[in-house]
């Protein structure tokens, strides 16, 4: 009898040193997941600061695009002149062809007039 109480003291002690050694592990697992959230938010705000602002290691890369020449820099100043054209004015109206009602696509969705207008506009430059 005493030997059968032995052998499930002994059963317990070992499921419970089993539960101890798993929640250690996975509170270990746990912790290390927290630490490295708590490290990568600050890393990911400085790099997205970095990336925003535009001082980060993208400048090489853009050093080295080709220059725009004069004709692109003049296209450029043309599309952005018409594109600022395409815009709803303080009234809702369209400051491309002056219609007073909201464009729509062809699915009948709400669309901004430099999409609705993007055709013209392209073919304008
Ligand atoms: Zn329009």
């Amino acid at each position: 009898m005493s030997n059968l109480v032995l052998k499930l003291a002994q059963a317990i002690g070992i499921v419970v040193l089993a539960v101890l050694v798993v929640g250690t592990v996975i509170g270990v697992l746990q912790w290390l997941v927290v630490a490295a959230g708590l490290v990568a938010l600050p890393v990911a705000g400085i790099w997205l600061y970095f990336r925003l602002s535009g001082r980060s290691t993208a400048r090489p890369a853009r050093r080295s695009a080709p220059r725009p020449t004069r004709a692109d820099r003049a296209v450029t100043a043309r599309r952005a002149e018409l594109e600022g054209r395409a815009v709803y004015d303080a009234v809702g109206r369209c400051g491309w062809c002056g219609s007073g009602t909201r464009h729509q696509d062809r699915y009948g969705f709400p669309a901004t007039p430099l999409a609705f207008h993007r055709s013209e506009i392209d073919a304008m430059l």
